[in-house]
């Protein structure tokens, strides 16, 4: 039955549903963003594994401009000195249409907005009020205009505010005491990394990641470390607990710096309302150390895009059964690289390497750390 959808936020994950439900379905649906535009500034770089790749070709990634995007053959890791441990081959997990992919999040804007932009995406919304009518979901935003839905679909982000409306447990994003800061490089400079993989170099409480986002080899460099409190304007001494391990980096962390705090969501909670979904990040917020949030985004948006398709009853409960248990795959992932990547202790940096090297190579392994992920 053709059903009407209320989705808040155009992110990736409320912009992936727009081109799902456009391209493979009768159901009608608006986007509503609380922004006045979308923000397509170059943006940090985003890594899609193949599980989010092979959602995005069936709404026609495919055919994106090549010169836009990239796909690494692999992750290198190294200690902060830049000296290599070891070597991940990703190509084991591509397909000839399905590959590994990093490009500039506002590629992937730019392209996710194409199809729904005109007819379906309204800015400067806000939500002030929902209620229930006639069976629908009434809601009312703060310029006085309403909508009146079969669904409502929150891709609001981590903070999200459509759950406020709905929830009456929070569950409040908890800062990881950490602290994201990235750069666009032009070039590798003097780093010896091979600049067609993912570098990735481990540091005491901090990481590097470093990967071409197109095919001009310009570098997403994103460095991630320890800290207990955010404060914007102490970026330098972020920047000199790396310096301090490798003096090489300093000239890295010149010119035009962004700052992220880290936050995660601590529980992965249901909806209580059977017409109302989050998707996204409003479903569960996932620190980036598995390079999961976009994709587990496009897969959740998927996810709830086949339930509806098929117009079953109780939908609600499936889609969070299978949202969770993925949800908890990603989080528990994320989770320990977050952790092994920032030894501080020679000893354990020295075990942990030891490791790395050799479980890298056990396809088995591999297949059920990366692959379970990946090959969705
Ligand atoms: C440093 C860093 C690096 C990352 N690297 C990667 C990576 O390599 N690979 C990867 O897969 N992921 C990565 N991620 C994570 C990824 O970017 C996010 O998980 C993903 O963008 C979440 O998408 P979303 O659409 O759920 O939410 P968002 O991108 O947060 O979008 C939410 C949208 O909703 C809008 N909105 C908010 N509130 C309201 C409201 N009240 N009403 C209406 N609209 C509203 C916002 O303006 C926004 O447009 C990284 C994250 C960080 C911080």
């Amino acid at each position: 039955m053709k059903k009407k959808l209320a989705i808040i936020g155009a992110g990736i994950a409320g912009l992936t549903l727009a081109n799902l439900l456009k391209k493979n379905s009768e159901h009608e649906f608006i986007l509503y963003e609380k922004q006045e535009s979308l923000s397509l500034e170059e943006g940090y770089g985003i890594q899609l594994s193949t599980n989010s790749t092979k959602i995005l070709n069936t709404i026609g990634f495919n055919k994106i401009n090549r010169e836009k995007i990239f796909h690494p053959k692999g992750v290198d890791f190294y200690n902060i000195k830049n000296e290599k441990i070891c070597n991940l081959d990703l190509t084991q997990f591509n397909t000839t249409e399905n590959k590994y992919t990093s490009l500039q999040r506002s590629t992937l804007i730019e392209f996710l907005k194409d199809d729904v932009y005109n007819q379906h995406l309204r800015f400067g919304k806000k939500i002030s009020e929902v209620s229930e009518l006639k069976g629908k979901i009434l809601i009312k935003f703060d310029d006085n205009t309403n909508d009146l839905v079969d669904i409502v679909v929150g891709a609001d982000g981590i903070f999200s505010n459509t759950r406020s409306f709905f929830e009456k447990k929070k569950n409040t994003p908890k800062f990881k005491k950490a602290i994201a800061i990235r750069r666009i490089l032009k070039s590798k400079s003097d780093l010896e990394i091979d600049d067609e993989n993912i570098s990735l170099m481990m540091g005491n409480n901090c990481h590097m990641v470093i990967y071409p986002v197109n095919k001009n080899r310009e570098l997403n460099l994103i460095y991630i470390v320890r800290e207990k409190k955010y404060d914007p304007k102490n970026i330098q001494s972020l920047i000199d607990k790396v310096v301090i391990q490798n003096s090489k980096l300093e000239k890295f962390f010149k010119g035009d710096l962004r700052t992220w705090p880290l936050y995660y969501t601590p529980k992965i909670l249901p909806s209580t309302n059977s017409k109302v979904f989050y998707i996204g990040d409003a479903f569960n917020g996932f620190l980036p150390t598995l390079a999961q949030g976009a994709g587990q985004s496009i897969e959740s948006a998927n996810e709830l895009f086949n339930l509806l398709k098929v117009n079953k009853s109780d939908i609600q409960n499936f889609y969070f059964q299978e949202r969770s248990k993925r949800a908890k795959i990603v989080r528990k992932r994320s989770n320990l690289n977050f952790f092994i990547f920032h030894f501080s202790n020679n000893i354990l940096q020295t075990i942990r390497n030891f490791f790395m090297k050799f479980l890298i190579k056990r396809k088995g392994f591999i297949n059920s750390y990366l692959g379970n992920v990946y090959k969705n």
